[in-house]
């Protein structure tokens, strides 16, 4: 059994079966038998049933986000106005999205034979969630998958298993048997899934390790792989910063779901004229959140995921060099839960690991640059790509920048904010495969050319 816990207090709230070997074996059996028939209903019938999953998470929102506030420690309030409407759009996004897939046209390239492309589904397909996003990434995947005619074995991630095994329930009164189907356990479960040979395609949102696992295991098969692992985003930080804008996006973005975000602007690099601003305005950003109660309106920032996260947040702390300085924060409340203070280090040089690892809590490190070209190559100096932001009012060199930069999402004056239309996901080790848009819908078909003789 998984004992699932609630963050915020450490307490068990429920457990859950650990799924076997035979399980994986009959959830993939289930979506084999599946396949031939969802993958040739027409758009419109796929469209209408994520239409109408869409309404039903609309219709349980209240009930989704108190579950998932629960197990993941996420401020509820956050939860019902941040998550809920977004994991409703991404379904009517994809909803639409399935009746819009583009190729080239028809025609006759060469002389007396007509080509064309189909785009077909790609199989039964892995889907392996994070723990960061549960519902909102189970959606991620669901969504697009869905939208073009596969069939899916799903698994949550072993310590944020509730909201997908309700969200699967509610898809399931929709949906024909066997397309969506729902396993449960920690890695090894994802392991039966992504050595399974009826399964044609692995989707992970995960760590680098787990996602440099899958890609090595899908090879002996050869299945399709799609990953979306950590990242490092850099905040590039120009003289001529709005500096309030800045302190107030930033650190609502490097705090928001506890730091637990592969996006979260966690990493600043401040021009030697703005740092020591910089650095002051943002810690009295973050001495304004609030860590308590996750049901309380007034929270502003819950507890990381476990302990075990605690422990490696507060392991990169520990272990700080002499020339790195806590501005603010770096303790843990006097409660139960697994909370962290927000917090900002300073001082921090390129090598560092604070610099070059993911730390995946409410923790900025911050650097100081002393011109472009050494901001670039220094927010450029990590094996991630996910996602980054340039911070100026010169359009220039905003543009410059963010030419230059070398993730799957550069934002300009901002920091966070995603939408259906758009793609999300990376560049160098944060993996490959994009989530959203009709990139993210397209990585779960594939092109198929026929061509007809016309005599
Ligand atoms: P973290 O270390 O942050 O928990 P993981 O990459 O380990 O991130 O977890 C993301 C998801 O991947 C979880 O659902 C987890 O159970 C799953 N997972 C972990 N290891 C493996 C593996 N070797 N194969 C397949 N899935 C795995």
């Amino acid at each position: 059994m998984l004992n699932v816990l609630n963050p915020a207090t450490g307490e068990t709230i429920a457990e859950v079966p650990v799924s076997t070997p035979e399980d994986v074996d009959r959830a993939v059996a289930a979506a084999r038998a599946a396949f031939g028939g969802w993958s040739t209903v027409t758009p419109y019938e796929r469209q209408q049933a994520l239409l109408k999953l869409a309404d039903a998470v609309e219709q349980h929102s209240d009930e989704l986000a108190e579950l998932e506030a629960r197990n993941a420690g996420k401020p509820v309030h956050a939860m019902k106005a941040d998550e809920m409407p977004v994991c409703v759009d991404n379904l009517r996004f994809f909803a639409g999205a399935a009746r819009c897939l583009e190729g080239k046209s028809a025609g006759e390239y060469m002389t007396g034979r007509t080509s064309f492309i189909r785009r077909e589904a790609v199989g039964v397909v892995a889907q392996i969630t994070p723990w960061n996003y549960p519902l909102m990434m189970a959606i991620w995947k669901i969504g697009p998958a869905l939208a073009t005619g596969n069939t899916i074995v799903l698994k949550p991630a072993e310590t944020t298993p509730l909201s997908t095994l309700r969200l699967v329930e509610l898809a399931n009164e929709i949906l024909p048997p066997g397309v969506l189907n729902v396993v449960t356990g920690a890695g090894e479960v994802g392991q039966r899934m992504v050595t399974h040979p009826d399964v044609d395609m692995v989707s992970l949102t995960g760590s680098v390790n787990t996602g440099k696992w899958i890609a090595k295991a899908a090879a002996d098969t050869l299945k399709r792989v799609h990953l979306e692992l950590g990242g490092k985003a850099p905040v590039v930080v120009f003289d001529d910063a709005d500096l309030d804008a800045l302190a107030e996006t930033v650190t609502g973005a490097a705090y928001y779901n506890a730091g637990q975000d592969c996006t979260a602007a966690t990493r600043v690099l401040a021009s030697d004229r703005m740092h020591d601003d910089v650095v002051e305005a943002l810690a009295e950003h973050a001495r304004t959140f609030k860590l308590g109660d996750t049901f309380d309106p007034e929270t502003t920032l819950g507890p990381v995921n476990s302990a075990r996260q605690l422990g490696n947040i507060t392991g990169f702390l520990d272990r700080r060099p002499d020339h790195a300085r806590i501005v603010t924060g770096g303790r843990r409340p006097d409660s139960p839960g697994f909370f962290l203070e927000p917090t900002i280090v300073d001082g921090l040089r390129q090598d560092d690991e604070m610099v070059q690892k993911e730390i995946f809590g409410p923790v900025i490190a911050v650097q100081r640059f002393d011109d472009e070209a050494k901001a670039i190559e220094w927010a450029n100096g990590t094996p991630y790509g996910l996602a980054g932001s340039v911070w100026t009012r010169d359009v220039g060199r905003a543009l410059r920048v963010a030419n230059a930069m070398r993730f799957g999402c550069v934002w300009i004056n901002d920091h966070l904010p995603f939408v259906s239309e758009m793609p999300h996901g990376g560049f160098k080790q944060s993996g490959y495969g994009k989530d959203l848009s009709m990139y993210g819908v397209e990585d779960y078909t594939v092109v198929k050319h026929v061509m007809a003789s016309l005599s």
